[in-house]
C-alpha cells in the first residue's frame, strides 16, 4: 500500500488529509498526518482576539476531532527528514513514506531582527496579541506603530487589517485624536501582488483614517530602550507602542534536511508542487513556489489549501489512475478594514499577462463572508 507522510495539520495539511480519506479508507493508501500541537489554530481568530470578539479557543479545533477518520493522526514533533532513505523521525517514531507532502507552514523569527523580540508585540503569536491588545486599551497618546519586518509573510493584508482594528479601538476608547498611527513596511505598496488598483484602495482606506504609511522601511534594528527603530533606509522612528509581523522562515526540520534554499523556504515547482528531493512536496508557506512572472507565489490558507487540493488530486489519479485538474492559482481573501466590515479581494494569479485583483468595497456582508470562509473550512476538516 502507498505510504502517505503529510507533515503539518494547518490549512494545507488538513485539506490533503480530507482529500485522502476516502483513498485510505479504501485501502489504497497508509496515510499519517504529523502535527506537533494538540489543536488547528485559524489564523484570522488573531485578529478577532485583537478585537475583543473572540476568544482564543473560538478558533481553535482539537485533532482528536478530525473528520477524516481513516487518516492517522500522529500528535508529534517531526524532528529529521532523510529524503535518501524516505523517512521522517519524529520524537516518539520512524516515519517511512512512498511520497512525503511537507506542509509545515512557516516559523516566526523575530531574532533576525536585532531587539524587535524585546521592543515589540508580535502580531502573529497569540500571547503577544492579547498583550498588545492590553497594551492598546491604556495608550492615551504618542506614536503607536505597526511595522512589517521583511517579506515575505504570511497573509499579505493581516498588518493592514491590524492597523484597521487598532484605529477602530483608538476611537472606540475617545483618544485616536491624540495618536500617531505609522504602518512601516519594505512593500512598495499594499499586497503587491494584488496589483496597484488594490494597492490604491487600501492606501485610500489608511489615509481615509489618518493612518501614516511608509513603504521601503526595512527595520534593521529595534532599540528596546529607547523606543527607537532604526530602518535599513537610513530613517529612524521613535515610538511608544510597537508591533510587528516578524521575519518568518520554514522550520528548522527543513532547513535542517537541507530542502530550504537562500530564501528560507522549501523551493517547489508551480502546478506539481514537487520539491528537489524525489517524491516531496511542498505546499503552502512552507514552499517558495515562482509565479510565471517570477513574482513570489503569495502565502495565505486560501492559496495553501488550493495547493494541498491540487497534490491530493496528483497522488489519488497516480493510486487510481486517471485524470486530475490543474491547479487554478485563484483565490478571495476577505480583508477586515474596522468598523465590522470586510472587503472582499479576489485574486488570480495565473492569468496571461500576470496576476490580477479585484477588490469590492468594504461591507458588513463581507466581514459575513469572512465568517463563512471560517465556518465552512472547521465543518469540512472537523465536522463543525
Ligand atoms: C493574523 C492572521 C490572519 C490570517 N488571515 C487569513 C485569511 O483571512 N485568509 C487566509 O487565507 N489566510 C489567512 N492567514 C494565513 C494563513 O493562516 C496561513 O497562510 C495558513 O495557515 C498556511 O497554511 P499551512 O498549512 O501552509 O501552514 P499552517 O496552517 O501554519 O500549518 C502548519 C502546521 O505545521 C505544524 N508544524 C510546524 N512544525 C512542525 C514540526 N516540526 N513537526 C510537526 N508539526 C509541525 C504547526 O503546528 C502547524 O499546525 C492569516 C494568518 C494570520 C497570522
Amino acid at each position: 500500500m502507498t505510504r502517505i507522510v503529510i507533515l503539518g495539520g494547518g490549512f494545507a495539511g488538513l485539506t490533503l488529509a480530507t482529500h485522502l480519506d476516502p483513498l485510505a479508507a479504501q485501502g489504497k493508501a497508509d496515510v499519517t498526518l504529523v502535527d506537533r500541537a494538540p489543536h488547528f489554530a485559524m489564523g484570522l481568530n488573531l485578529q478577532w482576539v485583537f478585537a475583543g470578539r473572540r476568544s482564543p479557543q473560538e478558533g481553535q479545533r482539537m485533532y482528536a476531532s478530525l473528520r477524516p477518520r481513516h487518516v492517522r493522526f500522529l500528535h508529534d514533533e517531526a524532528t529529521a527528514i532523510d529524503t535518501a532513505r524516505r523517512s521522517v523521525r519524529t520524537r516518539s517514531a520512524l516515519l517511512p513514506y512512498d511520497h512525503l507532502v511537507l506542509a509545515l507552514g512557516a516559523d516566526l523569527a523575530p531574532d533576525l531582527v536585532p531587539g524587535l523580540a524585546e521592543g515589540a508585540y508580535n502580531l502573529f503569536e497569540l500571547d503577544s496579541v492579547m498583550q498588545f491588545r492590553d497594551a492598546v486599551q491604556r495608550v492615551d497618546g504618542g506614536t503607536l506603530l505597526i511595522a512589517i519586518a521583511s517579506m515575505p509573510f504570511k497573509c499579505p493584508p493581516a498588518p493592514y487589517e491590524y492597523a484597521f482594528l487598532v484605529d477602530d479601538a483608538l476611537r472606540q476608547r475617545g483618544v485616536r485624536e491624540k495618536v500617531r498611527l505609522v504602518l512601516t513596511t519594505p512593500e512598495p505598496q499594499p499586497m503587491p501582488v494584488a496589483g496597484k488598483a488594490v494597492g490604491d484602495a487600501v492606501k485610500g482606506m489608511l489615509a481615509e483614517r489618518g493612518i501614516e504609511y511608509l513603504t521601503g522601511h526595512k527595520p534593521k534594528a529595534v532599540d528596546a530602550a529607547a523606543r527607537r527603530v532604526t530602518y535599513e533606509n537610513g530613517a529612524q522612528l521613535e515610538y511608544g507602542l510597537m508591533a510587528a509581523v516578524p521575519p518568518h522562515r520554514a522550520p528548522k526540520v527543513v532547513r535542517d534536511a537541507g530542502l530550504a534554499d537562500a530564501s528560507g523556504f522549501v523551493p517547489a515547482e508551480l502546478g506539481t508542487f514537487r520539491a528537489q528531493a524525489p517524491n516531496v512536496y511542498a505546499v503552502g508557506d512552507v514552499a517558495a513556489i515562482k509565479l510565471p512572472t517570477g513574482s513570489p507565489h503569495p502565502k495565505a490558507g486560501v492559496f495553501a489549501e488550493s495547493q494541498a487540493l491540487t497534490v491530493a488530486r496528483r497522488l489519488a489519479a497516480e493510486i487510481l489512475g486517471g485524470e486530475h485538474e490543474k491547479y487554478p492559482g485563484q483565490g478571495t481573501c476577505y480583508v477586515e478594514v474596522g468598523r465590522n466590515e470586510a472587503a472582499p479581494a479576489e485574486i488570480r494569479l495565473l492569468e496571461e499577462g500576470g496576476p490580477t485583483a479585484r477588490i469590492e468595497p468594504p461591507s458588513v456582508n463581507g466581514l459575513e463572508l469572512k465568517r463563512r470562509f471560517e465556518t465552512e473550512r472547521f465543518e469540512r476538516w472537523f465536522g463543525g
